[in-house]
């Protein structure tokens, strides 16, 4: 009770920041060098589900393994096919279910029997890589004992072929017997299936809309909810939308990164309609992490963003953001691991903290059978550190 007046008092106090489209999630303009170079690079012709398999251990968790090309076959062997992880638990008794709700007796005529399911999408700027990280943690770690839960920890694997400060190869992060390969914040040119146009306008966009630059149609997170017939990245795009649409995901978060100066870091944006569930997060988060988070709003000048298209399709959608130190130009010199503001163990372990709040808040005010029970989520910083560098 006290809980839902503190978030009545918390959403009537609310300024909600307006990010302009301009300064929406992530936007900063990386102006780098943005050529691959003409010859091939050695990623350019292998499928995003081995680059991905190479860098993440699956734990116990994991009940089963999907791929983008389940839903768009052309994607299959490409550089943008990557590997969707389902961590289903089991079906919990019916008396459980009735604890939750105020109206115990909504689930007798509820015509869903289907658990309460989520999925979590990280890497769609494969530069943004403690979101990446967040998720190989679920990946290897945790386990879902009720409800679904569908994980891509590497939504534009193509991003993570290459490096924008002119390199065709990735940079790597080296951390405790794994490496890890920090990306960009768009698909490989070399690898797109056309050019970039003169201009980019999303699909689902209004007539009104501002057309964005011609290489935005190789930014995923511009190309929601896809084309089937598009460019490899909208068709990336397609396959998450088909995917989420397939799973009848009730809650869908999107894992992001921005600049450590930038408004956006540490918030959480999504439509006015879910923002009672981020609202009730961010008192969790501030409880387990000590970070305050602040929440922006989704408007439809955010058009082919996830938390906007996704919000679309009725899936309660969330994009959250943790600041790289390295952002906005993807400056190699940052040390990502033990930098004194953001070093990557705090925005991993925000990252997760943010996903269980997330989740469980969703889940509990969700009418779905069964609620969402993980375990394995970590508890210090220091967890999340041991687990990076092995100390
Ligand atoms: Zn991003």
């Amino acid at each position: 009770m006290k809980r839902i007046f503190a978030v009545s008092l918390m959403l009537a106090a609310l300024t909600l920041t307006s990010v302009g489209a301009e300064s929406g999630e992530c936007t900063e303009n990386a102006e780098s060098t943005e050529s691959a170079g003409s010859s091939e690079s050695t990623e350019s012709a292998g499928s995003g589900v081995s680059l991905v398999a190479s860098e993440v251990r699956p734990g116990k968790g994991v009940t089963e393994m999907r791929s983008l090309s389940d839903f768009v076959p052309a994607l299959a062997r490409t550089p943008f096919d990557a590997p969707v992880y389902l961590l289903s638990g089991a079906p919990s008794d019916a008396k459980a279910s009735s604890t939750s709700g105020a109206s115990d007796i909504s689930n007798a005529s509820n015509a869903s029997n289907a658990p309460f399911t989520a999925a979590i999408i990280a890497g769609a700027h494969a530069n943004e890589i403690a979101g990446v990280l967040a998720a190989y943690w679920i990946i290897e770690r945790c386990e879902v004992l009720h409800g679904r839960l569908a994980i891509v920890p590497r939504a534009n694997a193509s991003g993570a072929t290459w490096s924008l400060n002119g390199a065709q190869a990735p940079r790597l992060v080296e951390l405790n017997g794994r490496t890890i390969r920090y990306g960009t914040r768009f698909s490989n040119p070399l690898q797109e299936t056309e050019p970039d146009p003169e201009q980019f306008i999303p699909p689902l966009a209004t007539s009104t809309f501002q057309p964005l630059a011609g290489k935005e149609a190789r930014n995923l997170n511009r190309a929601y909810p896809g084309l089937l017939d598009g460019r490899r990245t909208a068709q990336t795009a397609y396959a998450i939308t088909a995917m989420l649409r397939a799973e009848s995901a009730h809650i869908a978060l999107d894992l992001h990164e921005a600049s450590i100066d930038s408004a956006l870091t540490w918030s959480i944006i999504t439509r006015k309609e879910y923002l009672d569930v981020a609202a009730l997060a961010t008192l969790d988060i501030e409880d387990t992490t000590g970070v305050t988070f602040h929440l922006e709003d989704s408007r439809d000048e955010f058009a082919g963003y996830s938390h906007w298209e996704w919000g679309r399709m009725g899936v309660a959608a969330f994009l959250v953001e943790t600041p790289n130190p390295a952002q906005p130009k993807d400056d190699p010199t940052v040390d990502q691991l033990h930098h004194a503001k953001a070093p990557l163990a705090l925005r991993v372990y925000v990252h997760l903290r943010a996903a269980k709040a997330l989740l469980e808040n969703a889940s509990a005010m969700s009418e779905a059978k069964d609620a969402l029970v993980i375990e394995g989520f970590p508890s210090s910083v220091e967890e999340v550190s041991r687990w990076l560098e092995g100390i």
